[in-house]
């Protein structure tokens, strides 16, 4: 191995340390940030959710501190979550794959952000069946900024690649493709909404979800809102599928197929898959339709 495959290898584990440890401070963001009367930086000192002891330096480092106390609090001895762990982990992998796309420029940033609001929010829902829209609103807003800033490399929709000089016309139409996709990915989630509460008198979905589509339709533009919605209803009936099959026999309370299913934990996986894939699947289904 030459000396630029070593310089490159060791960016791109400095790359991924760097995930983990945004991983670890979005775990903080997705405990306190829904919690009333915890701020994000008040206490100061990580704690257990269990006995509440603060953690020692050494016993917060990204997933090894997981591995080394064998996944329980050096305190009180409850588990730890494999959530912890596992946040830290996707993080680290989805910084790695944006760098690997973007390298460092703007669009790294702003999409590195987008990931990790959407990471936050999947995990929140998840627990809390909340979406906070402290992180949906900003979000949305810098989807549009980003759009208009680096048109030839955000995803829009304006079908603007490697541009060398994007004019005023190129950010416009950049600027168009994604205020389209964050009102269609806004509004089709809330006629839909609106639609099943007229038809079955009650809620089928949160009110956080239509936000949560707009601010992904800002980021990955109005053609990906239709395939965002497939994917998420796909991947959300398969999940209640296989889990309605696993509780079956156990007590209704405590049996997961009973429970509503948070919605945004599908759109926001359906938002990675069109984020790291989208392009190359429509570039496949219009060749094969179109040729
Ligand atoms: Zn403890």
């Amino acid at each position: 191995m030459d000396r630029q495959a070593i310089a490159a290898y060791a960016v791109y584990i400095l790359i991924f340390a760097f995930g983990l440890s945004v991983g670890s401070f979005l775990n903080v963001v997705i405990y306190r940030l829904p919690r009333e009367g915890l701020g994000l930086a008040r206490p100061r000192r990580s704690f257990c959710p269990v006995c509440r002891s603060p953690i020692r330096w050494f016993d917060n480092l990204p997933v090894f501190s997981w591995l080394l106390l064998r996944a329980r609090c050096r305190d009180c001895g409850q588990p730890i979550a494999a959530r912890y762990p596992l946040v830290e982990l996707a993080a680290g992998l989805l910084v790695l794959l944006l760098f690997r796309r973007y390298g460092f420029s703007p669009v790294f940033f702003f999409y590195f952000y987008f990931a990790m609001c959407l990471l936050a929010i999947a995990l929140i829902d998840l627990e809390l069946m909340v979406i906070p829209m402290a992180l949906v609103y900003p979000a949305a807003a810098l989807g549009l900024v980003c759009a208009l800033v680096e048109p030839s490399a955000s995803l829009s929709g304006a079908w603007l690649w490697n541009l060398a000089a994007p004019t005023l016309g190129d950010r416009a139409a950049s600027l168009a493709g994604a205020l389209a996709g964050l009102a269609s990915g806004w509004a089709v989630l809330k006629l839909t909404s609106a639609a099943y509460l007229a038809a079955r008198g009650h809620a089928g979905m949160g009110d956080g979800d239509p936000p949560l589509l707009g601010m992904i339709g800002a980021f990955l533009g109005w053609r990906a809102v239709p395939l965002v919605v497939l994917w998420s209803t796909l991947i959300g009936l398969a999940s209640a599928l296989i889990l309605m099959a696993l509780s079956r026999g156990k007590p209704r309370q405590e049996s997961w197929g009973q429970k509503a299913l948070p919605f945004g934990p599908f759109l926001v996986l359906a938002a990675f898959i069109y984020l790291f894939f989208g392009q190359s699947f429509l570039t496949w289904y219009w060749a094969i339709f179109l040729f």
